[in-house]
Formats: C-alpha cells, structure tokens, sequence
C-alpha cells in the first residue's frame, strides 16, 4: 500500500495551535484534531513484531480508530462491504441523492444533529411515500442511507445518498419490480416537492422547540426553490453497487491523497470541480482556514452516519432472509462476518499480508511485545538488534 506523502496529522500538527487561536472551535472538535494527530503515533502505544527467518523488526503504532480519521477507514470500509454483500438482491438499483438548499446551512452549523436527524428523515420517507403508492410501485421499499456533509472544497454542502434497490415486497411477500423492469424509480421533480414539504414540516417544528423564528424571506426563498433530489443512472448489476457503496461510505472530507503540499502556512489540495466538466483542480486555504473547514465536518458524538430503512432495516432482517431464499441468494450471516479477522480482511480485500516478513518475503512476523503510550521500547536498539541478527544469518 502507498502512502500519501503529506497527511492531515501533520497540519494538525503544525497549524493547531494558531487555529485555535483564530477560531475557538469547540470542545468536541478538538479532542478529535487531538485523537487525529495521535494516530499512529508512539503517544498511542503499539507493539514490536520481529521475522521468524531474517529478524528484521518492524514497530506498529496503534491508530486512533475515529471515524474522522482518513488513515482508519480501510479495514472498516471492507468489512462493511462485505456485510452489504450479503444483503443484496439480484435486481436494479437505484442511487438517489437529496440536498438541503445552503440557505439553512448556519442552521447545521448550530444544531447539526436535528438537521441532518431532519435530511434522514424527509428523504426516507419520501421514497417510502413513492413505494407505497399502488400507482408507483405498492411494497415496501430498502434504503441504505448514507449522510456527507462536504462538498469538494471543504464547504458545506449537506446531502444523503441513497442506494435503493429497484423494487420492494409487497403485502403478499412477494417481490414486485419497479416501473418499466426494473428500471425506473419515481418521477424527481415529484420526489423533491414531497422532501421540501416534508423537511420544512420538520425545519418549522424544530425551530418552534428552539422558540426561533424564520425570517420571512428566508422562508419564501426556502419555499420557492426547487430543491435538488438527483437520481443517477442505475447500476449494471449487484457488483457495481457493492463498489459504489464502498467508495461513498467510509469517506471522510478529505483523504491524504489529495494534499499536495504544507508549506508556510498553506495547504494545497485537490479537487474536483463538478461545474467545470469535472476537472481536477488544485485550491490553496491558509491551514487555519482549512482546519476549520475540515471541523465542519465533524459530527455529533454518537451520530450514525450511515442508516438501514424498509426491508434493509435491522428489524426486518428475516423478511430479507426470506426475500433471498426465494431469489436463490445465498448469504453469510451477520455474525459470521464480524467474526472475521482484520489480518484475514486486509489479505484479501487490500493484498496486505500482516504476517509475512516485509523484508526477506519469507518469513512469518511474531509479536515480541506490546507497548503503551508511556513506555515505548528502545527504538535504536531493537534495529541494532534486528541488524545484528541479519547480519549473523548472512
Ligand atoms: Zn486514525
Ligand atoms: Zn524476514
């Protein structure tokens, strides 16, 4: 695996302390730029492997496990997947996405938990509203559910994904296709006037809790826009969508490979600019600036970000089971896949074999010791060691 050469530990690193003093980010915020710059890190503890063949010895810090972390996705990322994997269908599906206007983003900005609670919500039900009606599709649908707050700049720009697959049970248990085989969902300009109204219903109803007001004019504007519910075009098949899914899920605001460099108080990374044809551009932000911008990103402790509705849903995972009896989809069952190790998923799904010997290629690393964050091993001298030990085999 390549690692990138610039990392967001490092502007952590270097840039925390004047951003802190610029913009006095929160409590919460905070303690995650802390567990960031940590990962993999001696401050986090780890443990010392040595080859059972050449001896050479290799020091693993231990990660940091949050889920802002770019460096700690992968293997959660595989396992996901792979539990996914199980629950498909051989039918179309479909990916929907349904965007809040940026008129209400100060609103995430102060209470990011109801309004992406909200953004769940109204897009859910909506195709729960399409599903239900006889005239488009009469069963009950699945959605996998999946929040980002970004768009490719950092900035907010709230929006869900939705993969759903192209059909649903229906009354009688049986499996009913959408419109046209398969291959068309609902109509958009309908679904984005039911999400408006339904997250407005809700939008209105926080706001009366939070005794606030809306300005009229925010509200006329917020009413008379088209707001945008975006469906691609479907998936060639079961094995695109695993892919896809993979690729949105486990994503944080920014991966390492786009930091292109850190020098004098500036970052400079990559983008892609959607209104220009795609392009993959480069934009250069102060580090503070581009600090807070990463934190807007941050949400609430305990805020599920990937959600399960209609026959996906956890409580209805036996009227799935059953749906795949029928289609003749065999499975492996939940608990089977949590079982699985993260040295037998990184083999597989990422080609890193933990327990080979990156050296000599042949032999198997044991684990010499553990260490924690106060007591790391002499370093130096564990590689003296280690060379000694080449050397005498040589
Ligand atoms: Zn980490
Ligand atoms: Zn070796």
């Amino acid at each position: 695996m390549s690692r990138p050469v610039y990392e967001l530990a490092e502007i952590i690193q270097r840039y925390k302390t004047s951003f802190t003093a610029k913009h006095q980010p929160l409590k919460q915020h905070l303690s995650v730029l802390n567990a960031l710059e940590k990962c993999r890190t001696a401050a986090l503890g780890g443990h010392v492997d040595a080859c059972d063949s050449c001896g050479h010895v290799r020091i693993s810090y231990n990660s940091c496990r949050n889920r802002h972390c770019p460096k700690c996705q992968t293997t959660n990322k595989e396992r996901w997947i792979l539990a996914r994997q199980q629950q498909l269908l051989p039918v179309s599906y479909f990916h929907v996405v349904f965007t809040i206007p940026q008129e209400l983003n100060t609103w995430c900005l102060h209470y990011p938990k109801q309004m992406y609670d909200l953004l769940f919500a109204a897009s859910h039900q909506t195709i729960r509203t399409f599903a239900g009606d006889e005239k488009h599709l009469g069963a009950m649908p699945g959605m996998i559910s999946v929040l980002h707050s970004w768009g490719q700049n950092l900035s907010l720009h709230p929006h869900v994904h939705l993969i759903i697959p192209g059909g649903g049970i229906a009354a009688s248990g049986c499996w009913k296709n959408a419109k046209s085989n398969g291959r068309y969902l609902f109509p958009v300009k309908a679904m984005s006037m039911v999400f408006k109204n339904k997250y407005m219903q809700g939008f209105l109803q926080l706001l009366k809790s939070e005794n606030k007001t809306l300005e009229p004019s925010l509200r006329e504007t917020l009413y008379n826009k088209s707001w945008v519910v975006y469906a691609k075009q479907p998936f060639g098949g079961p094995a695109q969508v695993i892919e896809y899914l993979g690729r949105y899920t486990h994503k944080v605001a920014i991966s390492n490979h786009r930091i292109q460099s850190i020098a004098d108080g500036k970052v400079n990374f990559m983008y892609k600019d959607y209104a220009d044809g795609c392009k993959q551009k480069q934009m250069v932000l102060d580090a503070t600036e581009f600090l807070r911008r990463f934190c807007l990103h941050i949400l609430p402790p305990g805020f599920r970000k990937i959600r399960y509705y209609g026959f996906l849903a956890n409580a209805n995972s036996t009227l799935l089971q059953v749906q795949q009896r029928e289609m003749e989809v065999a499975a492996i069952p939940a608990k089977e896949v949590k079982k699985i190790s993260w040295k037998t998923i990184a083999k597989q799904k990422l080609n890193y074999d933990a327990d080979l010997c990156p050296c000599c290629k042949k032999g198997t690393m044991i684990t010499l010791l553990h260490f924690d964050a106060n007591a790391p091993p002499d370093i130096e001298f564990l590689k003296a060691f280690s060379e000694l030990i080449k050397a005498k085999k040589a």
